[in-house]
């Protein structure tokens, strides 16, 4: 390890398994001497969430529906107690009703509309504005978003639309928050096998698409993403606000995408 977050305390939220992005970046914030706490949705998770979060030495796992504000503050809330400050959050939620990540965007539902931007983009500001309170010697916030907000891709539909407003939420919220030495990220990550992206059309062709592709001609894990967020949570990105960093192996950079994967 390294001493990069030594004498930190950081929120991990959206940690659901050990193949979430979330669990990437929570090992390399431990293994940085980070102090960590989580909070996951439903009691489902918790039998899930405590053996990981005791593997990495923390015993704060709290619940928190990013849906209900009175949820969000009651995390808060305890974090306030059990820390008094914050130094990083971690937002790694996204949501959106899987009958619509297929087919087209234009079908589209005003009910998952709404409900996709509420978890997937609000959520992220809703926290941000908590974590800006405990944030009394400045901070690092940090979200996760996908190319699909940039340009279109198959199926992504209503979470392209999301996360090009988390992407322009950033940009806001870090200029707000920057004269208090608040820093505000996102890291676009390319196409990783987690339980979100399961719910994704055709999700397997879109991995080899990204691996034939990609400059680095291989996909991404969430050690990479994890390593990345190192940077932005730590004072190593002391210069970088409202940033979207890619951590896709490249993919955004190619024009022309010609290679199509063998065996598909
Ligand atoms: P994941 O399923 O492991 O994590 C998603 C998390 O969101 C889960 O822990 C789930 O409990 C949480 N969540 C959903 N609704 C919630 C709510 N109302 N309140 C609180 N938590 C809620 O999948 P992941 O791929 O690790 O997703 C993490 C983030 O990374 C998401 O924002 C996703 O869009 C983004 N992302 C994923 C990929 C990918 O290919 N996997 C690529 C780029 C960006």
């Amino acid at each position: 390890g390294n001493d990069l977050l030594a004498g930190k305390r950081g929120l991990i939220m959206g940690l659901a398994n050990d193949k979430s992005i979330a669990w990437g970046i929570a090992k390399t914030c431990a293994e940085a001497g980070a102090e960590l706490a989580f909070s996951y949705q439903g009691d489902a998770l918790k039998k899930r969430v405590d053996p990981l979060a005791a593997q990495l030495g923390s015993d704060i796992v709290l619940p928190c529906d990013v849906g209900d504000e009175a949820s969000i503050d009651a995390l808060f809330d305890a974090l306030k107690e059990r820390w008094g400050g914050l130094d990083f959050i971690v937002h790694a939620i996204g949501f959106s009703d899987k009958t619509e990540l297929r087919g087209r965007y234009v079908d589209t539902s005003r009910a998952n509309f709404a409900l996709s931007m509420d978890i997937s983009v609000y959520s992220f500001t809703a926290v941000v504005q908590r974590a800006e309170k405990l944030m009394t010697d400045g901070g690092s916030c940090l979200t996760l978003t996908y190319y699909g907000a940039e340009k279109v891709m198959p199926h992504y539909n209503v979470m392209g639309v999301a996360k090009a407003a988390l992407e322009a939420s950033v940009q806001y919220l870090a200029e707000d928050l920057g004269k208090d030495g608040i820093r505000v990220n996102a890291i676009s990550a390319g196409p990783i096998k987690t339980l979100a992206a399961s719910g994704i059309g055709d999700f397997r062709y879109i991995m080899k698409w990204n691996e034939y592709n990609s400059p680095l001609r291989r996909n991404v894990t969430t050690e990479d993403v994890g390593k990345a967020a190192l940077f932005l949570l730590s004072d190593l990105g002391s210069g970088t606000t409202g940033e979207n960093l890619h951590v896709d192996a490249g993919y955004h950079v190619v024009g022309m995408k010609a290679v199509d994967a063998p065996d598909m």
